[in-house]
């Protein structure tokens, strides 16, 4: 509808975790898949998703220690864990850094789960998608949908420039999150529809609070829990609420009650006291989560439901909530039901296989780093870093044997048109322009690669660039400023 990972998918915690806290509600299944998957798309995509070590302090008042140490027993071991360490305990006055916790924190736990670039996961998975022959559409609304004689006849518009198609399919998934009722309403006509629940949840950013790479899961006097998170190497991440949401998912923003939540939150577990004046950035979404009746939000389950219904010998499978963590294996739970609908088409392969510049072949992401700032030593660190976490070993591809900057900061020596991704689109890299070239309609992801053209930082032209497409889509210039242009995990839909 608007662009890929406009939608909740930017506006995560960004963790790929199994969630400690379901436990306290018996979801093993959820917890034991969540976990499993951990590891499968660590292997994936190691450049956009790593291992991270989160400190869950411990006082009085809490949940009994005994509690919290079986949950971490049971999280360590339910869950395939080869490359992740388990769990230890923490004594605060041992840590060799400062911890930024108040002193009144003495001691706590250790435990593993991962980090991930929330919208670079989605952009990744359509590019391996395109790669392998989808025919993909951003900024493209279904607006009606009947079926008969075994087809589904589909209306989609072009919210750019207004395009109508119709497409013809023998089965339907509505993978819409937070829209799939309206979905249903609207184009489908499925009258009273009410399978999610709209759970908003809010995130700020602050300044970098504290030094280190560990996360800190805390738990508020209400019982809730929140994530203190070192983001983009010079903030720190903070979230999230969990409120009903009670209005469309197309309008979705932080409240200030939200605000003060949060900040009240953190400052009751950080030595640096946290206000609204802090913070340099938010973010909110919202979690379509399966309407399973509970009474509080927070208690609502995390797990995904699919209905799959034929209708005048059609398929239409329906996906109500999920989470970032379980979309492989609730991607392959979606093409059995198409399978067994439409005849098998093959194994599952997905588990093994890597998403596009996730080959990298060394162990960590600094020994990719400093890969990448061998071969090109004339970048800077940071944007070195920047472009092993966005782009993995396609940098090389992109790069070639480029071997210096000239005065101006133009790359030279490039082979000028480079293959992005399985040569979905073509970058030409010229020594004093940098221009966009289209190579397949089907991908008319005229602002997804804005954003790749963006995360990139190709030094002087950049700016003239942004602006020049952005006067193309008749939008004002959307250039990124200051911790915009830092927070691309949430690319370009950010309005400052
Ligand atoms: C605050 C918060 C924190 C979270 N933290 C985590 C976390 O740390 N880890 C984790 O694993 N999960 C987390 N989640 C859950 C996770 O983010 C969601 O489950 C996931 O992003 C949902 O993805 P989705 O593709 O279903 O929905 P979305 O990402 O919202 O995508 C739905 C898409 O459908 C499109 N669409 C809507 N209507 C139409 C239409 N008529 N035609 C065509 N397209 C349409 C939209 O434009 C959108 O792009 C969190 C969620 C929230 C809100």
């Amino acid at each position: 509808m608007n662009d890929f990972a406009s939608g909740t998918s930017s506006s995560s915690t960004k963790l790929i975790h199994g969630g400690l806290r379901y436990l306290e509600h018996y979801k093993f299944r959820l917890v034991q898949e969540s976990l499993k998957e951990r590891e499968i798309l660590l292997n994936m995509a190691p450049h956009i998703i790593w291992p991270m070590r989160f400190i869950l302090p411990h006082t009085k008042g809490m949940r009994p220690r005994w509690l919290l140490r079986l949950g971490l027993a049971i999280y360590d071991h339910l869950g395939y864990r080869k490359i992740l360490p388990g769990t230890s305990n923490v004594n605060f006055a041992n840590q060799k850094t400062n911890s930024p916790l108040k002193d009144t924190f003495k001691s706590g736990f250790e435990y593993s789960d991962c980090w991930v670039d929330d919208s670079r996961l989605v952009i990744l998975n359509a590019v391996d998608a395109a790669s392998k022959g989808a025919s993909l559409r951003n900024y493209t609304k279904v607006t009606n949908a009947t079926s008969s004689n075994g087809l589904w006849t589909i209306s989609t518009k072009n919210s750019l420039n207004g395009k109508v198609e119709i497409v013809k399919a023998k089965a339907f998934v509505n993978a819409s999150g937070p829209w799939v009722d309206e979905v249903l309403k609207e184009s489908f006509k499925v009258k009273d529809s009410k399978n999610v629940r709209l759970v908003r949840g809010s995130h700020i950013v602050v300044n970098k609070l504290y030094e280190g790479d560990k996360s800190y899961i805390c738990q508020n006097k209400d019982g809730r829990i929140f994530f203190i998170i070192p983001y983009e190497d010079n903030f720190t991440l903070i979230g999230t609420t969990d409120i009903d949401h009670g209005k469309s998912a197309d309008q979705v923003k932080i409240s200030e009650q939200e605000k003060s939540y949060i900040c009240e939150s953190a400052s009751s577990y950080l030595k640096q006291e946290i206000t609204t004046n802090d913070i340099v950035w938010s973010y909110s979404g919202v979690r379509p989560l399966y309407d399973d009746g509970a009474s509080i939000a927070q208690e609502a389950t995390r797990d995904y439901v699919v209905s799959a219904k034929e209708y005048d010998y059609s398929l239409m499978i329906n996906i109500f909530g999920g989470k970032i963590t379980t979309y492989r294996r609730l991607s392959e739970t979606i093409l059995e039901h198409i399978e067994n609908f439409l005849g098998k088409r093959g194994k599952s392969w997905t588990e093994n296989s890597r998403l596009p510049g996730g080959e990298i072949k060394v162990a960590t992401l600094s020994e990719f780093e400093a890969k990448l700032k061998n071969k090109y030593s004339f970048f800077t660190n940071e944007l070195i870093r920047r472009l092993a976490r966005s782009y993995g070993e396609i940098s090389f591809d992109i790069f070639g044997d480029a071997d210096s900057l000239d005065a101006s900061g133009n790359l030279t020596a490039v082979g000028n048109t480079v293959e992005l991704s399985s040569g979905r689109y073509t970058n030409t890299i010229g020594q004093s322009e940098f221009s966009l070239k289209w190579t397949d309609p089907d991908f008319s992801a005229q602002q997804s690669a804005f954003y790749y053209v963006r995360v990139l930082q190709i030094p002087t032209p950049r700016n003239g660039l942004l602006d020049s497409l952005a006067l193309q889509l008749d939008e004002p210039p959307r250039g990124p400023k200051t911790i915009q242009e830092r927070a691309y995990s949430s690319p370009i839909w950010y309005t400052p």
